[in-house]
């Protein structure tokens, strides 16, 4: 099985400024995703890192660089899903942490439990000995800026939420055929404090069963998490869909029923993978059979050759 890597940086409108930084994010995180994967790591591992990567860079809106509530804090979301066994790990509402996906992680891995929320989920996080940040340090100019703009009189808080999203994820097939996914979120902006999205829920924010295949979503969580986006998409790959076909028919779906936007990458077992949305923008990058694929706007597909240096 030829291993394959792929990730968004959450679905919406991308400022023209700003496009070069996230589509230099997801290149760069789906280079680090396969690295782990031709290295001999799971595909657990690489959705792990090349999620960690974009938590890790300002230009998305997950981990520094997250968007602030209606009260300016952070309160971020992440899921991570094992396709062999269905082992899933959540947190949410973390504010402390700069890679709630390696927490989400320790969740699966160290606990009975699924989700663990608030500060539930930082006494834990302190238990497992992972290093507390100081809020401020996840916060940019950038998204203090966007919550300060949200107040104005005539500000259209819709408009702004769907503004820029910036949630991440990752999807991966490793060389022995077993599916991950991960996604990571600061949420949405101007959120009520507690609110929870799709992100750390299985099903919504993602979803990876080695008997079918990969999904990790971005987009309007409300109505993600009402129509299951990640499942339903599965759901239609399990019927015979194809991975366009599938991904086409959820987002439409989502679309009619509940008017939401968003954006999926999906893999099947065959590694057989697309990047689709209903927003203007999804920036989003594959890496397999040494090639990195990469795009922005609707049908649009840049690839490169990838040179692995040791
Ligand atoms: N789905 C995320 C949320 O609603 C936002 C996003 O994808 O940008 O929390």
């Amino acid at each position: 099985m030829r291993p394959i890597v792929l990730v968004h940086g959450g679905a919406g409108h991308i400022p023209s400024e700003r496009a070069q930084g996230s589509i230099g994010g997801v290149c760069a995180a789906a280079r680090a995703g396969y690295s782990v994967l031709t290295a001999g790591g799971s595909s657990l591992d690489a959705v792990v890192e090349a999620v960690a990567n974009m938590e890790d860079n300002p230009h998305f809106n997950a981990g520094c660089g997250s968007v602030l509530t209606a009260g300016a804090q952070v309160e971020m979301d992440a899921l991570v899903m094992d396709g062999r066994s269905l082992s899933a790990g959540a947190v949410s509402a973390v504010s402390n942490i700069a890679n709630p996906v390696k927490l989400a992680r320790l969740v699966m891995d160290k606990t009975s439990h699924v989700c663990l929320t608030a500060g539930g989920a930082a006494a834990f996080a302190r238990q497992m000995g992972v290093q507390e940040v100081p809020t401020e340090s996840l916060i940019t100019e950038y998204s203090r800026a966007r919550w300060r703009r949200n107040l104005e009189p005539g500000a259209n808080p819709v408009e702004c939420q769907m503004g820029k999203m910036g949630t991440v994820g990752a999807v991966a097939v490793d060389s022995q055929g077993n599916v991950a996914c991960a996604t990571s979120t600061g949420g949405i902006l101007n959120k009520m404090s507690g609110r929870v999205g799709d992100t750390p829920c299985v099903g919504s924010g993602g979803y990876a069963d080695d008997a079918v295949g990969g999904v990790s979503t971005t987009g309007h969580g409300e109505a993600i998490m009402k129509v299951v986006l990640a499942r339903l998409i599965l759901f239609h790959m399990e019927q015979g869909r194809s991975v366009e076909e599938a991904s086409d028919l959820g987002l439409s779906h989502m679309k009619t029923r509940v008017a939401g936007l968003g954006g999926v990458i999906t893999v099947d077992t065959k590694g057989v993978w697309t990047a689709r949305f209903s927003s203007n923008q999804m920036a989003w990058a594959a890496a397999c059979d040494q090639t990195l694929h990469w795009g922005l706007y609707k049908g649009e597909h840049f690839t490169e050759a990838i040179v692995q240096t040791i």
